[in-house]
């Protein structure tokens, strides 16, 4: 099969007839991939978990690319031109936002915050406005539109999902892409490494911060979010 892009987690192929194969790898990076290593399982338990989520989404009619998950670590997708605005969701103050603005660490978001950031490493995934996202070209009104109702729904769907079994979905990150006929579905994955779950008792992380923080115990937690989202 032919290679569409190798990124720093997953390799895309072209699968034909308008279809792509997703394979999850075990790296982990961080920092624009300036940290990166390999953890033996981890490709698998994202895709895992990812499949359960877009598919649990899919449920509650947000369409998604996800066609079929082959075990252990591959997506059947809907082939799909990604949007490069990354969308992001806040529940709870922490990471960049802290280091921003004045908001306390730890604090509940009400309303919920919803941030746009240009899919760049080049420079950093800088915050978007609309306007900016207009003047570069990257996608029409129109579709920042969609992709922040598609992701205030997503938020209220996943809290949810997640508080049932006991973790606090403090924010995470969206892609989204347009299919040949033009409509804007959910794409990309819904893991660790694109979430900061905390769990809702301990607070303890459970996320890729655990590896950007060189907390430890990066699979095992991983491994957990796993169980909790498949029960
Ligand atoms: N996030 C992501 N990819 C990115 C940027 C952010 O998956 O390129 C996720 C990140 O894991 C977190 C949320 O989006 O769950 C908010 O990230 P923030 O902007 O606070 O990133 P930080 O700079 O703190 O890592």
């Amino acid at each position: 099969m032919k290679t569409i892009t190798t990124g720093k987690v997953k390799t895309v192929y072209d699968a034909g007839e308008g279809k792509a194969i997703i394979e999850f790898r075990d790296d982990i990076t961080a920092g624009d991939g300036a940290k990166k290593e390999a953890k033996e399982g981890k490709g698998s338990i994202n895709a895992e978990i990812s499949a359960r989520l877009l598919r649990f989404l899919e449920e509650k009619g947000v369409k998604t690319h996800l066609k079929e998950f082959v075990r252990p670590n591959k997506f059947l997708v809907t082939k799909v031109e990604i949007i490069p605005v990354e969308v992001i969701l806040r529940n709870i103050a922490t990471g960049s936002l802290v280091r921003r603005f004045p908001f306390e660490k730890g604090s509940e978001l009400n309303p919920p915050i919803v941030e746009f950031g240009y899919k760049n490493d080049d420079y950093h995934d800088p915050m978007l406005n609309n306007d900016i996202a207009l003047a570069l070209g990257l996608c029409t009104r129109d579709d920042l539109t969609v992709m922040r109702r598609l992701a205030l729904k997503v938020n209220d769907l996943l809290k949810e999902f997640f508080f049932e079994r006991g973790i606090l979905l403090v924010d995470f990150k969206l892609e989204f892409g347009k299919t040949s006929d033009g409509e804007i579905i959910l794409a990309d994955e819904i893991s660790p490494d694109t979430c900061r779950f905390w769990d809702s008792e301990t607070r303890e992380v459970m996320d890729k911060d655990r590896f950007r923080k060189d907390m430890g115990s990066v699979i095992e937690f991983y491994s957990e979010v796993r169980r909790r989202v498949l029960s």
